[in-house]
């Protein structure tokens, strides 16, 4: 019996003038990440205590905590993904982002990635 499914070349042609992309225009558009994925860390400021158990847990460290100054960066570049920053903080500072996060052209990175352009900080806004 003839598959119904191998239209000839000018009907498929035909569809896929009619159908829409099966792509994204990737980075014009970029899809929301699926709840709980892995990817980028995000940071809850107002629970953070800047304790620094996280930056001490990162295997590749991409994480800079400072106490006395109230800051928390991430070196984008630098993560794994591996989720140890999120196991170890106890306050539940830390989430994986709805976002994905943008390519960096080898201009923005460097070719070592020792740009700047994949960090992140946050800052405790100073007292009034
Ligand atoms: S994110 Fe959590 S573990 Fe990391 S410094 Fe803040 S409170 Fe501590
Ligand atoms: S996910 Fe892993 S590599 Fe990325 S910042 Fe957290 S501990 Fe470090």
């Amino acid at each position: 019996m003839a598959n119904p499914f191998r239209l000839p070349m000018a009907l498929r042609a035909l569809r896929n003038l009619v159908s829409r992309p099966a792509t994204r225009r990737y980075p014009a558009e970029v899809r929301a990440r699926f709840p709980g994925v892995r990817g980028v860390v995000e940071l809850d400021l107002d629970s953070c205590v800047f304790c620094g158990l996280c930056a001490r847990r990162c295997p590749s460290a991409a994480l800079t905590v400072s106490r006395e100054q109230g800051s928390f960066a991430i070196e984008h570049l630098r993560c794994i993904g591996c989720g140890a920053c999120l196991d170890a903080c106890n306050k539940h500072s830390l989430r994986w982002a709805a976002q994905a996060p943008r390519v960096y052209s080898r201009e923005e990175a460097g070719a070592e990635g020792e740009a700047a352009a994949g960090r992140q900080a946050w800052k405790k806004p100073a007292a009034a």
